[in-house]
């Protein structure tokens, strides 16, 4: 991932006309809300993250890390780059799709509701994954 600084410069940097119409085509093409504009956060919850730099894209699986047992934070995973030079659109959207498809194999099924969720909005309940949803609204039988 960018640094904060980095990323700061990277704004006042356009992209070269070939990443910049990469990073269009995700914005428009994809049936996922994407929000962002240097890395792009695919999906809500996000499923992919693609991350512009220079002279390539980045594509990044959405992971946590476990902290402590209750603390969690962030931590991306690289599953590719597709550079500038030598790549394609082709290239970085096959990459971007084998994400989610990795990223959605990880979602699990709630114990209360059914729904299928993003591992880090899952917490336990006797070792049944359920959602946040149902542990707020206590929907579950303890
Ligand atoms: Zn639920």
């Amino acid at each position: 991932m960018p640094s904060k600084l980095l990323d700061a410069l990277l704004l006042a940097m356009p992209l070269s006309p070939t990443l910049e119409s990469w990073r269009q085509h995700l914005l428009s093409h994809l049936n996922y809300p994407v929000q962002g504009a240097q890395s792009l956060f695919i999906g809500d919850p996000v499923l992919v993250i693609v991350s512009f730099q220079p002279d390539r894209a980045e594509v990044l699986l959405p992971a946590m890390e476990w902290r402590h047992h209750d603390i969690k934070t962030p931590k991306p995973r690289c599953q590719g780059i597709v550079l500038e030079r030598g790549g394609s659109l082709e290239q970085l959207l096959t990459l971007v799709d084998d994400t989610i498809a990795l990223r959605l194999k990880s979602f699990r099924e709630c114990g209360g509701c059914g729904k299928r969720c993003a591992p880090e909005v899952l917490g336990s309940l006797q070792g049944e994954p359920v959602c946040r949803d149902c542990i707020k609204g206590r929907r579950v039988l303890f």
